[in-house]
């Protein structure tokens, strides 16, 4: 859970990169969000704004540390998303703008992405390749109409599209979503689960070097689990997943998974960070807590620090001026908060979706779940990967199938071992009932 990643601090080899992503994010989203709200048009889904940052600062841009070009896409749309995911404004810019990012994960997938958490954990930077990128931007419109008819969406919470460049860098592109897994409960196991069995096994043997590794498929069966729903949560996680994975079939999108995070609620916080937290995060609290929680690494500002913060950010906000760049947003974590998410069916039992018994009474686990990865575009290098390995392997158990059947694949899967202990049990025993 917390103990993810390094630390992104002056002395890491990203640390200009970062730099300038939060600084960029906060300049941008300051900006958007001073204006008063519109409805969209349909520039606003292909917009672009480009901006110049150096360290003597223009009547535009305020000076930054660094010279670099930030680009804001579809401003508008994304803060019309973040608003219809109900992210609080002045709350995502604390996040994503505090002194540094809690935390980079260096490439955890073949793509090459790096991943960096926000300090208060609930949202990642994720750096995208130019292909998605373009590709983000061309179903912006779609993936916009469908969270609005599907605000329960199980696919990935865009909140951000933005580039940056560095003189003589490369451009990075990179994308701000939410962090399926809470900060303040620990995930016992993690899968990413894709219905395919071809690659999709995590060395066991690995394990005991890297117990939070994320294992896969092959690794759930062999394990017989299920995500456990009664028949009410079944029948509405099914659906939703039916209705996110027809618009992935629709824009012909593949290679996506869907992740799962499991609390086992008896096993509770047995690593007691929650209770560190609780110690250490007392209000009006200022101890050194580097030493009483070393993987959290900031200082606890107090209460009245904090709204007094809070204030002169919104008051920034309201008159439009730019946040300036070293204001310092440290801000309480919101460990002890319920995560803001109340209202969304499949994140609503703490931050994730409960599991429940053929009787719809609670269970004892909570699932974190949803799809991700979803920018991979048929043409995008699989058709070749389905041409290669489809000479050898029978096409059920390849990962490139098309997008329609990947689909299909995936739903069945998933369906599949979406079932209570007394259903799955009921079924051994009764195998003519399948
Ligand atoms: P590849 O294309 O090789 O599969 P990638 O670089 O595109 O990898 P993802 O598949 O998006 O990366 O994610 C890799 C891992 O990062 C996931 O298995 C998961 O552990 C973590 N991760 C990704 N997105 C999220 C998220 N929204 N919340 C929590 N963890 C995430
Ligand atoms: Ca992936
Ligand atoms: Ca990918």
């Amino acid at each position: 859970r917390v103990v993810v990643g390094t630390k992104v601090d002056q002395n890491h080899v990203n640390w200009v990169t970062a730099y300038n992503m939060l600084t960029g994010l906060r300049f941008t989203v300051s900006r958007t969000n001073a204006k008063i709200d519109r409805e969209l048009t349909d520039a606003d889904f292909y917009a672009k704004h480009k901006f110049s940052f150096d360290i003597t600062g223009n009547e535009l841009t305020p000076s930054a540390k660094y010279d670099f070009k930030f680009k804001d896409y579809a401003p508008w749309v994304f803060r019309h998303l973040r608003s219809i995911f109900q992210l609080d404004p002045a709350d995502y810019l604390v996040s994503l703008t505090s002194k540094y990012i809690l935390s980079e994960l260096g490439s955890p997938g073949k793509s090459g992405s790096f991943f960096y958490f926000s300090r208060d954990y609930k949202y990642i930077i994720k750096t995208i390749h130019h292909a998605e990128h373009k590709f983000l931007r061309k179903i912006l419109k779609q993936y916009y109409d469908h969270v609005r008819a599907n605000p329960n969406t199980l696919l990935s919470q865009f909140y951000g599209l933005h580039r940056v460049k560095i003189p003589y860098g490369r451009k990075i592109h990179f994308v701000v979503m939410n962090n399926l897994f809470p900060p303040h409960r620990d995930i016992h196991r993690t899968f990413d689960l894709k219905g395919s069995t071809i690659g999709r096994d995590f060395k066991e043997e690995e394990l005991e070097k890297n117990p939070r590794a994320t294992l896969k498929d092959l690794n759930w069966l062999r394990r017989n689990l299920h995500l456990e729903f009664g028949p009410t949560k079944k029948h509405a996680f099914v659906e939703q997943m039916q209705r996110d994975v027809a618009l992935l079939q629709k824009l012909k999108i593949m290679d996506y998974s869907l992740l799962v995070g499991i609390h086992d609620l008896e096993r509770g916080n047995e690593e007691n960070l929650r209770d560190k937290t609780l110690q250490v995060f007392q209000p009006g609290g200022n101890k050194a807590d580097e030493q009483a929680h070393p993987n959290m690494l900031m200082r606890t500002p107090s209460k009245l620090e904090n709204a007094r913060k809070a204030r002169e950010l919104r008051q920034l906000i309201k008159n439009e001026r730019p946040v300036p760049m070293d204001q310092t947003l440290d801000r309480m974590p919101d460990f002890m908060a319920e995560p803001n998410k109340k209202n969304f069916y499949f994140y609503s039992d703490d931050g994730g979706f409960r599991a429940t018994h053929e009787d719809d009474t609670l269970g004892e686990e909570i699932y974190y779940l949803g799809i991700i990865d979803c920018l991979t575009h048929y043409s995008f290098i699989k058709r070749f990967e389905h041409f290669w390995k489809g000479l050898s392997a029978p096409e059920s158990q390849i990962s490139a199938v098309p997008p329609e059947r990947y689909g299909d694949r995936f739903i069945k899967f998933i369906a599949g071992i979406t079932k209570t202990r007394e259903r799955a049990e009921y079924e051994k025993e009764h195998p003519e009932v399948l």
